[in-house]
């Protein structure tokens, strides 16, 4: 999938619409996001286009790999999350229910968040 530049985290990242921001640094920006699904819900995206995990590990610099998986467990330590726990989470294509197409990691946290999926699942 070609990355879209008119999608709504590119438009955060080129400053065009507003964010509750979180953190940021050369390689990655965090904020709340918009229709919480938990106490804590915020979103870190890599600074750079790409649709997703798949494409951002193939395409992406080391540097930026690096710098962006950095940030996310920095989000987590500032929102004081390591202790008490919490979720990462990536959706990817169509399967996933991906609805923005700039590759981005959820964290969720501020209560006991239950399991992964799904309990009933059967296979
Ligand atoms: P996905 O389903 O693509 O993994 O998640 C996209 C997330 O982006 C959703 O949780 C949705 O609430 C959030 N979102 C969509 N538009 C905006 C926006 O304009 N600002 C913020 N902060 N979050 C958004």
């Amino acid at each position: 999938m070609a990355y879209d530049p008119n999608n709504i985290f590119a438009k955060i990242l080129r400053g065009e619409i507003p964010c509750n921001k979180v953190y940021e640094d050369e390689h990655a920006l965090a904020f709340h996001d918009i229709n919480p699904q938990a106490p804590v819900h915020v979103l870190v995206i890599p600074k750079g286009d790409y649709v997703s995990m798949a494409d951002f590990t193939a395409h992406a610099p080391d540097a930026l790999i690096t710098g962006f998986m950095r940030a996310v467990g920095k989000v987590a330590d500032q929102l004081d999350l390591v202790e008490p726990g919490y979720r990462t989470l990536a959706n990817a294509g169509v399967n996933a229910h991906q609805e923005v197409p700039h590759l981005h990691i959820h964290i969720f946290g501020g209560k006991p968040l239950g399991p992964m999926l799904n309990p009933n699942f059967s296979g």
